[in-house]
């Protein structure tokens, strides 16, 4: 079949179908063979790999995954393209299309079923609205995933990538880098989608690591520390922790590690590296240990 990123073909399918865009979950499709050229190369796809794709929409990145990769298995919540689906990826017999929300998707079990537990490579046009909870679950539930190439709002690439002490960086840039490392390999307009999003949008890999940059002993208080810290962005970092209720830290407990780390009362979370914010964790989750010699 002649591939649906003419948006010719785009158009066709929709009109055939009657389809309508539902905003609510994010639809906004691929039209541009460039970028989706740009996506297959960035995820680095081969013959050995079994893809994951989150929202495969009436299948335009699909076909591409489905040429390059050994297997395709693609989620996608919206009833109303399946049987557009099953006409447009008729050719592929590799692509194994599950009508669901990837949110509920039990993932482990569905890398052990395709690929028999070897990490997999997630690529997607990801659903805006649900970017960060689709990410950070696949990291968080530890999925087995070698890597996860995405188009996302440009900003929320940036964020991503965002070193100390720069206006991007935060609760997201720390939680993305302490699992993977960024790269944005596209900058995409949004002249290349239809219908057209109101923001721009980027191609983001994050090669997830194979060991964690930093030694943490309690990584779910980290993150919390992490999240406490940025809640009120102009706040202290000893204020941020003191009003956060996920916190069992006392406002002196946290000045005295400070204190230890060689950092001054008065500063803000925005300047920590993730390094320290492993460290403050373990100095106040296990503050003995801290204190022998
Ligand atoms: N991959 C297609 C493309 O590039 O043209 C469509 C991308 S569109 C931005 C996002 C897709 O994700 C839509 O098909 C939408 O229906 C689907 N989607 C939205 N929420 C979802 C969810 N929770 N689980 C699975 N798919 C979802």
């Amino acid at each position: 079949m002649e591939k649906l990123s003419n948006p010719q073909k785009t158009i066709e399918i929709i009109k055939k179908y009657e389809f309508a865009f539902q905003k609510k979950f994010g639809q906004n499709f691929l039209i541009d063979s460039h970028v989706l050229d740009k996506i297959i190369a960035a995820a680095g796809i081969t013959k050995e790999d079994c893809v994951v794709e989150i929202g495969p929409g009436i299948g335009t990145l699909t076909q591409y995954l489905a040429e390059t990769a050994g297997e395709v298995v693609a989620v996608e919540i919206d009833r109303m393209l399946i049987p557009i689906l099953e006409e447009t990826l008729a050719d592929y017999s590799n692509v194994t299309v599950i009508n669901q929300d990837i949110l509920k998707v039990d993932l482990e079990a569905l890398v052990r079923e395709h690929n028999g537990g070897r990490p997999v490579k997630v690529v997607a046009n990801l659903p805006y609205y649900i970017t960060t909870p689709i990410i950070m679950g696949l990291f968080e539930r530890h999925v087995p995933v070698s890597s996860i190439t995405v188009m996302v709002q440009k900003e929320v690439a940036e964020r991503m990538k965002a070193a100390p002490g720069t206006k991007d960086y935060g609760a997201l840039s720390l939680a993305v880098q302490y699992f993977a490392m960024p790269y944005i390999a596209a900058n995409v307009p949004p002249n290349c989608f239809m219908p057209r999003p109101k923001v721009g949008s980027a191609v983001i890999r994050l090669t997830r690591h194979e060991a964690p940059p930093v030694q943490v002993e309690q990584e779910e208080m980290m993150f919390k520390i992490i999240r406490a810290s940025f809640n009120q962005r102009r706040k202290t970092l000893v204020n941020g922790l003191k009003n956060s209720p996920e916190i069992p830290y006392s406002r002196e407990e946290v000045l005295e590690a400070l204190q230890k780390m060689g950092l001054p009362e008065s500063i803000r979370g925005e300047a920590l590296t993730l390094q320290e914010f492993a460290q403050l964790t373990n100095r106040l989750s296990s503050p003995d240990t801290w204190e022998q010699p």
